[in-house]
């Protein structure tokens, strides 16, 4: 998975292909789907949602720039697979997830793959998590119609943040720098994302 999917189309930072190589992706997925786990494809996780395809969770660790220290925050638990790729990384990793079933399957696998370092909630993440901001990076993985305003003042300075922005069908994948001087924008190619649902994002 890792050489022919993720080197091969550019990913190069050791950390992320390291961390891709560790997590065992088959156990954020059902039994059922356990000889799909590592093909070049999302697939279904219930509730009508789906874990990213290996190499957008690639490509889109490695535009966070993750460091050692960092404190990340993530909206859209899901499988947890992209949380589990983040902790293998960074110091901590904050998830949040609207969908309870989701959140409490996810919770349980944590605590039973020992990710000791992923902090979890269940709420309307596009207001971000206020009292554990500011945050060294912010991955949004859903589709959102814009930029959250409070996510992006949840970003501490030297912040980097990557967020699907479009509309249903198809997105453009934004990677957002936030500096003295406010923020910058450059899109990192086109995607596409359940949907982003609440309070700063879709409506129901
Ligand atoms: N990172 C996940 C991707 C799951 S798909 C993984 O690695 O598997 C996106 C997830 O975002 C879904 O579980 C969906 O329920 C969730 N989501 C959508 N809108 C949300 C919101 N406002 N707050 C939190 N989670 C949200």
């Amino acid at each position: 998975m890792v050489s022919k999917q993720i080197e091969a189309r550019g990913v190069s930072d050791p950390k992320v292909l390291a961390a891709m190589r560790k997590v065992p992706r088959h156990f954020f997925v059902s039994e059922a789907l356990w000889d799909q786990a590592y093909g070049d494809y999302p697939l279904p996780i219930g509730e009508q949602q789906t874990i990213s395809q290996p190499y957008i969770v690639a490509e889109m660790t490695q535009a966070l720039q993750p460091g050692e220290e960092d404190r990340v925050l993530e909206i859209g638990t899901g499988s947890g697979y992209q949380a589990a790729i983040l902790a293998e990384i960074v110091f901590r990793v904050y998830t949040i997830e609207r969908i309870y079933p989701l959140y409490v399957k996810t919770r349980k696998l944590f605590d039973k793959l020992h990710y000791h370092n992923i902090v979890t909630k269940y709420s309307d993440g596009t207001t971000g998590w206020a009292d554990e901001s500011p945050f060294d990076a912010i991955i949004v993985t859903a589709g959102a119609p814009e930029i959250p305003k409070l996510l992006v003042s949840q970003l501490s300075v030297g912040g980097r943040m990557v967020i699907p922005v479009g509309n249903h069908y198809s997105q453009d994948l934004i990677k957002v720098y936030k500096d003295e001087r406010g923020i910058h924008k450059n899109s990192l190619g086109g995607c596409r994302f359940v949907k982003l649902v609440g309070e700063h994002g879709w409506r129901e």
